[in-house]
């Protein structure tokens, strides 16, 4: 049987195995099934990538998502293995010849829609073919507690009557319990081994930071800075939010397209086609966008407004740096974001159980927004694993400070009592710094005993307190009301002095580009300008071919490129993610790029 270890070399030209990669590897040639659980980028791919090809036979892989499927069928193509996807795009001729090499043995993998495996048609042909594994890849859709689920993919679980002797490997990226029960329960996974990474992303640095008067030049600043050639995604809660931000972008150089589930199905297809084919390009899109998304060089994924909870949270960021090279997570967001989410939460037609739960998991999510410790370990806390602080994300490289914010609240939650819980934080916070305004002098709030207790305490930092009062939930904000502050039952042991209140003090805006960035860099701007050749060429030749440039060669592999500039086949054949066949499809133009540039 070949070797593994000699397989990823020659093959994926990768010199070794990460984490947990070569024991479930050998687990699963062993015959064994498995049930694993890695974070998006880990590796899971070639768990039953690598198995398949040492094993006799064909692998069947499971993939809920025709795009998917094709771009991990051409990155096979292009490392020389023979892979195939069976989907409805498939004529009836080309569905029987994609048979037949199975029966013969021609093919190493096979990807296939849930829905068209377990068809009796196919099933009777598979019974007529050597198979080496069954992989169910995203398999936390057969649970119907996570976001993902599939009814078709409840089917999965006959496999293992019909076909006992055949090794069947799970995996998601999606980690908490409830769902990896249901995924062992479902899949009659019970004899199998389980393997459990750590969920953690190295690679992207976690940023949130209060909305300023305009989200949209914060954003732009940003991307300045930070992203000015790169591909990302940047998320909005609306249709035409989505539409104009990216209006927007484009207005301001940047070459954006929008995605949500109001455009048709053709523009949505080819807006998702370009983010994958065209280098840099950004994607500002709903939550619509994203599922299946395998794009390994996303450098950033930011938001504009707040995700629903921090599941949602940490799926949406993980679609960032697959490629594990450095990557940002950013987010800004303020009290009208915090009033927007409650209020879609109460309003929305779930059941009661149903909202408190909502509610819970929104709570979870500013509080990490509001946290004064390291984001990545409020983020690793929540899906119970621990961890040290990380010096990754901005709590880290930037500590804030937090304070004793009880009597700055009881001054907040008096005046808006005061005022008659009518007014939005606007106007309190002219009452409390005592504003000489007309309007104050008209309700005659200049007269009321909370007049100016605030002026100590300057306006921006008021609205950052009125934003924590309300993520804490000792206020409320009623939209229908003009956004008008409500006190909370919860408030009144602070107003009592029951409870004391530790607020943070949000850092004040750093101008751009100050802290180290998170992205890919080589250490010499001579070296960069070769980055930049290659990758130019990498683009000509996935045009010529319609995929993909990562499918290519990923961004790892052109920056050692770039860094060691091999001037020979051999030297070539060392790098990180070369195998054989890619050496000998495209060696040869690259290094001519790195000679011409020498
Ligand atoms: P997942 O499916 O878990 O999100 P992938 O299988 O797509 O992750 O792998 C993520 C990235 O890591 C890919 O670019 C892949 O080529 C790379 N990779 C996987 N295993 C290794 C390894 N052992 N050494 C180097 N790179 C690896
Ligand atoms: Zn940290």
């Amino acid at each position: 049987m070949p070797d593994p270890l000699a397989i990823l070399k020659s093959i994926f030209g990768y010199d070794r195995f990460r984490g947990a990669q070569a024991e479930i590897i050998g687990h699963v040639i062993d015959g064994g099934d498995a049930l694993v659980l890695m974070p998006t980028g880990g590796g899971k791919s070639l768990c039953y990538q690598i198995p398949a090809l040492c094993r006799d036979g064909v692998g069947v892989v499971v993939s809920p998502l025709i795009a998917l499927m094709q771009d991990q069928v051409s990155a096979l193509r292009q490392v020389g293995v023979r892979a195939a996807a069976l989907n409805s795009t498939l004529g009836y001729g080309e569905m029987v010849e994609l048979e037949r090499q199975m029966r013969a043995g021609e093919l190493d993998l096979v990807y296939v829609a849930p829905e068209r495996l377990m068809t009796e048609a196919f099933l009777t042909q598979l019974e007529r073919c050597r198979l080496a594994l069954f992989a169910i890849d995203e398999a936390h859709c057969v649970s119907q507690w996570g976001h993902d689920f599939r009814p078709e993919y409840l089917q999965l679980a006959a496999l293992h009557e019909r076909f006992p002797a055949v090794p069947r490997i799970a995996l998601t990226a999606t980690a908490d319990g409830p769902t990896r029960r249901e995924i062992v329960e479902k899949l009659s996974l019970a004899q199998g081994r389980e393997f459990v990474s750590s969920f953690d992303r190295p690679n992207i640095r976690y940023r949130v930071a209060p909305k300023g008067s305009s989200a949209r030049h914060q954003l732009l600043s940003f991307l300045k800075a930070e992203h000015p050639r790169d591909a990302g995604i940047v998320y909005r809660l609306s249709r035409s939010k989505v539409e104009d931000t990216a209006d927007w972008l484009r207005q301001q150089g940047f070459n954006a397209l929008p995605y949500h589930a109001g455009l048709d199905k053709d523009t949505r297809a080819r807006n998702q086609d370009r983010f994958l084919k065209e280098e840099g390009l950004i994607m500002v899109a709903t939550i619509a966008f994203g599922m299946g998304i395998d794009k390994p060089d996303v450098r950033f994924v930011a938001h504009l407004d707040l995700p629903k909870s921090m599941e949602a949270y940490y799926q949406e960021t993980g679609r960032a740096g697959r490629d594990g090279l450095p990557s940002d997570a950013w987010m800004v967001y303020g009290l009208q974001d915090v009033a927007r989410m409650r209020q879609m939460v109460a309003d929305s037609e779930a059941s009661d159980a149903k909202k408190r739960l909502e509610q819970l998991k929104l709570n979870a999510l500013l509080g990490f927004c509001e946290t004064t410790r390291c984001r990545r370990q409020v983020i690793l806390d929540y899906f119970g694993e621990s961890s040290e602080p990380c010096g990754n994300c901005d709590t880290c490289l930037e500590p804030v400070e937090s304070f004793d914010g009880t009597l700055a609240a009881q001054k907040a939650l008096s005046c808006v009592y005061r005022t008659g819980q009518i007014f939005g934080a606007g106007h309190v916070i002219d009452v409390l710094t005592g504003a000489d305004g007309e309007r104050v002098r008209k309700l005659g709030h200049d007269r009321l005993s909370t007049f100016g207790i605030g002026r100590d305490i300057g306006k921006e930092e008021w609205k950052s307190i009125f934003r924590q009062l309300v993520a804490a939930g000792l206020l409320r904000v009623d939209m229908d009301n003009h956004g008008s502050l409500l006190l909370t039952e919860a408030c009144r042991a602070v107003l009592r002095g029951e409870e004391r209140l530790s607020l943070r003090r949000d850092p004040a805006p750093k101008r751009a580009g100050r802290a180290a960035r998170a992205r890919p860099t080589l250490a010499d701007p001579h070296d960069d300008a070769l980055f930049q050749e290659l990758r130019a060429l990498r683009l000509e030749l996935a045009r010529d071919q319609g995929v993909p440039p990562y499918v290519i060669f990923h961004d790892t592999t052109l920056l050692e490129m770039a860094r060691d500039k091999p001037r020979s086949l051999t030297a070539m054949a060392g790098l990180s993610g070369m195998g054989r066949s890619k050496l000998d499809s495209y060696g040869q133009a690259f290094l001519e790029v790195i000679d011409g540039y020498a």
